[in-house]
């Protein structure tokens, strides 16, 4: 495949929507040539992470250094110091390797992606059928304080007033109904 042929794939969504699963089931899709794209950050590794798995983890210094070069797709601070971006060279290194990349990123930055490659991005928006049901999953993880709990819904209901800015919204009532829904939509875009 050539680079004019490689597409993005945009999955955002609040916390609890379920996106995560549903990226996962579509990179195991052989047929649908997909590869994750990898964000850089200049936060710290946590826990069992990986770097140039999970993240590609730049010191602060190095991330504003590709700022200034433009080497970022899209980047975002979200949290003080704490950036987080797609680099150019992501996206290239998988349109070479003949994929197509898929992002699990935030609202934001995938709004972002999509304004930046607008004919060649499908972006889908996951929600939960309710805010009840995505706080129950998420307390469910059990992964999580209710302070964290909290953050997170109030986020939430902010990032909802995006979903019409997305091509699509993909409601996850069900899990398995909406990996299929994600196959379709993924399989008609590329086709
Ligand atoms: P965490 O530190 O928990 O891994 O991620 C924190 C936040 O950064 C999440 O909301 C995640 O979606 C967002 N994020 C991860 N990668 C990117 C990226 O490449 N671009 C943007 N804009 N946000 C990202």
């Amino acid at each position: 495949m050539n680079k004019e042929k490689g597409k993005l794939i945009v999955f955002s969504a609040p916390s609890g929507s379920g996106k995560t699963t549903i990226v996962h089931h579509l990179l195991q899709e052989k047929k649908l040539n997909l590869d994750f794209s990898i964000s850089a950050t200049s936060r710290s590794k946590r826990g069992q992470e990986i770097d140039g798995k999970d993240y590609h983890f730049l010191s602060l210094e190095n991330f504003k250094q590709h700022i200034n070069q433009d080497d970022f797709v899209e980047w975002e601070e979200v949290y003080t110091d704490n950036f987080y971006g797609t680099l150019k060279s992501e996206v290239e290194r998988i349109w070479a390797e003949g994929k197509h990349a898929i992002f699990d990123i935030d609202v934001v930055g995938g709004l972002r992606v999509k304004e930046k490659f607008p004919e060649k991005t499908l972006a889908i928006f996951v929600k939960a059928p309710s805010l009840e049901v995505m706080e129950n999953r998420l307390r469910s993880r059990e992964t999580e304080s209710e302070e964290k709990i909290q953050q997170r819904l109030a986020k939430a209901e902010k990032e909802i007033s995006y979903a019409d800015k997305f091509d699509v919204v993909l409601i996850n009532d069900d899990l398995e109904t909406a990996k299929k829904e994600a196959e379709k939509l993924v399989g008609k875009f590329i086709s």
